[in-house]
């Protein structure tokens, strides 16, 4: 399919920025979610949620079979630890945070009083030991500068416990290149939100309930997505979320595939990945003219699907992902087209479903 064909409207571009510019750390996605929400209402039949801010937006309710297109709300973050007598603010990882690249960065932490920010302080080259290693920082090592002379002024903006993002924003590189600090996986939002969007004003109303979920806490382990699919109870489940591209210098491609950035999304055969389900997805592709790239695994995806599938007796469920350049860094690329053709793809998947299918290994 053509770039042109795919080229997003300013508001999906307006509404991209605005859901990966608002922060949703782990167990604090709720202003995140109130941006996904406001969206949805505007299409959606019901828009739902649970006790831990998992959301549900429900389109054609009461259809059959019910099918499930998740993407975990939340991004990856860290939290204070413990505030110094000289008011240094120094912070636990929440989720896959890399040291390495956090020395210099502007934050955001997340006080009930608002938003606070500070930098994680770095010793200036002239300042460091003279014997040329350059050393990688760990967590503990690491601390935040909040432009206050003590512990108590400190406490005064913000506490143990505060969660804190970096600062960085959506820009554009190039035609179709965006970057942004938490594509992983807002965009997977946005995603799920588009592909409901193409289901609500489909002239032939499709025969499935499409429940478009938006769960949390992923970074920590999956947490969000095993509530909701146990609640949710759907007969089949698609997952969105970002997978590694390996189309830049120093990765290792004999060790991690061939995943490019603009070749369209990735289907990942093996693990709880279901056959019927990705050949099925496979079909929707062709008749869409989608490109896909594949992806082998041979235990677990690091992704939602690995809980979504165990659910209960076993739900039918595969990974639907979106190449990244630099994941878990400020600075995660994305290529456009392929932001734009994970919905066309979740839609058709969910357009193709008749009444009552079940999706059965053949043996
Ligand atoms: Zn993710």
């Amino acid at each position: 399919m053509g770039a042109a064909k795919l080229g997003m409207k300013n508001t999906s571009l307006k509404f991209l920025q605005q859901l990966v510019e608002t922060p949703s750390p782990p167990g604090f996605e709720a202003r995140g979610q109130r941006v996904w929400i406001d969206y949805v209402t505007s299409f959606a039949d019901c828009v739902t949620h649970d006790a831990y801010g998992n959301v549900v937006a429900t389109i054609n309710p009461g259809g059959s079979p019910r099918v499930m297109l998740a993407a975990h709300a939340d991004e990856i973050a860290m939290t204070v630890n413990y505030i110094c007598e000289r008011g240094f603010v120094y912070m636990r990882r929440v989720g896959g945070i890399d040291p390495a690249i956090m020395r210099a960065r502007r934050v955001r932490i997340h006080s009930t009083g608002g938003d606070v920010p500070g930098v994680i302080g770095n010793v200036p080259p002239h300042l460091k030991g003279r014997d040329g290693k350059e050393s990688v920082p760990k967590m503990h090592e690491l601390f935040v500068d909040l432009g206050v002379s003590s512990r108590k002024e400190a406490e005064s903006l913000v506490q143990v416990g505060d969660l804190i993002t970096l600062a960085d924003s959506f820009e554009r590189l190039g035609k179709q290149i965006a970057v942004a600090r938490a594509f992983d996986n807002r965009v997977g939002l946005y995603m799920i939100a588009e592909a409901g969007e193409i289901l609500a004003g489909a002239k032939k109303k499709p025969s499935a309930e499409i429940c478009l979920v938006a769960n949390v806490m992923e970074e920590v382990g999956l947490l969000g997505a095993r509530q909701i699919a146990y609640s949710l109870k759907p007969d089949v489940a698609l997952i969105t979320d970002v997978t590694h591209a390996t189309d830049y210098p120093g990765v290792e491609k004999r060790m991690h595939g061939d995943v490019r950035l603009g070749k369209g999304p990735t289907l990942t055969y093996g693990g709880p990945n279901h056959r019927e389900v990705v050949t099925l997805l496979e079909r929707v592709a062709k008749k869409e003219k989608i490109p896909l790239q594949r992806e082998s695994m041979s235990a677990s995806t690091g992704t939602d699907t690995d809980v979504v599938f165990w659910t209960r007796g076993g739900i039918p469920s595969a990974l639907i992902s979106l190449p990244n350049r630099y994941m878990h860094s400020p600075v995660e690329l994305v290529h456009l087209d392929d932001v734009a053709r994970i919905p066309l793809l979740m839609a058709g998947f969910a357009k193709s479903l008749r009444s009552k299918q079940s999706f059965q290994v053949k043996i």
